[in-house]
């Protein structure tokens, strides 16, 4: 196993709710946590990064930065979606290897597998055929970090490993009403219904779409579980194993923030891929299984979009 005792450890993106979640569950790790502000270093500018790389010189490297966002937000900023990541990802990656990092992981998405490939999603069906086009650009960037990591290990022995995460949710999401991915979208819809006395709250698409959903506490502690026992050129997907209708997870979600009204459905509003649910055979051989259930995890989540929004609680 790889030892993360005593090393400086960077997390990149440690503002968002990913790079939160893994400082958090570094803390109890005994290394050194590194991070840096956007404001001194932005990831997508190269010199800055090699600058702060060739400085800092991190061990290992959790690469957990990215822009991103709900299925309106990857299909409308699709310019931005694709070169930010791209340039996060070769910027990130090349200096982790111009510096002798010992180790990076590399974040990519479950949105890097085809359309319709079969489910649930393994690793292997990666570039096997057409992306959802709503995310593409989103998709080929994360393609292009996998690529670059598996390139950097055959050509310079790197060891860099890529981690597919399924859709995440917790505390530190996004809460747009727009821009935001489905959990924190219907938290605070129904949370504001409930607030306001609504009868009605309008969920996008037709409900039928299926998604897996994974707390963000339980990704951390998978990747740091994976940093320390698996190095490969193969992806690993990081997910719960079980995925939820849309139409059945408002109804979840409704029952957690105590909304009693209707729910109804606006068809004009994209249903994005028909079902994105990872298999997890590899991670489950890993050693490492989810903990947090999806009504514990939408509580402990909702329990934060208050705290943070610091509206009365129930
Ligand atoms: P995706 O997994 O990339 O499609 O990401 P999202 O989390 O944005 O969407 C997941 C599913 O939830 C899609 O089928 C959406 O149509 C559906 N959905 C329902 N209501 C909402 C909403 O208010 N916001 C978002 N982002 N998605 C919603």
């Amino acid at each position: 196993p790889f030892e993360l005792k005593g090393k400086s450890v960077y997390v990149a993106g440690h503002r968002g709710m990913v790079g939160a979640a893994l400082a958090r569950r570094l803390a109890r790790e005994d290394v050194k946590l590194v991070t840096v502000d956007r404001r001194e270093v932005d990831l997508c500018n190269q010199a800055a990064v090699f600058d702060w790389f060739a400085r800092a010189r991190p061990q290992v490297i959790f690469l957990a930065a990215a822009k991103v966002g709900g299925i309106v937000a990857n299909n409308t900023l699709r310019a931005e979606f694709i070169y930010d990541n791209i340039a996060i990802a070769a910027n990130v990656i090349q200096a982790a290897h111009v510096n002798r990092a010992e180790k990076l992981m590399f974040l990519g998405s479950s949105c890097i597998y085809p359309k319709l490939a079969p489910q649930p999603l393994r690793e292997d069906t990666v570039l096997t055929g057409p992306l959802e086009p709503t995310n593409e650009p989103y998709a080929i960037a994360k393609i292009a970090g996998i690529k670059m990591a598996e390139a950097y290990r055959s050509q310079y022995g790197s060891d860099f490993i890529s981690v597919m995460p399924t859709n995440l949710y917790g505390p530190g999401d996004n809460y747009h009403p727009e821009l935001s991915h489905v959990v924190a979208a219907l938290i605070r819809r129904f949370h504001e219904a409930k607030l306001a006395g609504a009868k009605n709250v309008v969920v996008w698409g037709t409900g039928t779409p299926r998604r897996e959903f994974l707390y963000v506490d339980d990704m951390a502690d998978a990747c740091v579980h994976l940093m320390k026992t698996y190095s490969g050129a193969d992806l690993i997907n990081i997910g719960t194993g079980e995925d939820i209708a849309i139409t059945e997870f408002a109804r979840v979600v409704a029952g957690i923030v105590g909304y009693r009204g209707e729910i109804s459905y606006d068809t004009s509003r994209p249903d994005g891929t028909p079902r994105k649910l990872l298999d997890i055979g590899r991670l489950e051989k890993l050693g490492w299984r989810a903990t947090t259930s999806l009504e514990d995890g939408l509580k402990r989540a909702y329990a934060a979009y208050q705290a943070a929004a610091s509206v009365p609680a129930q």
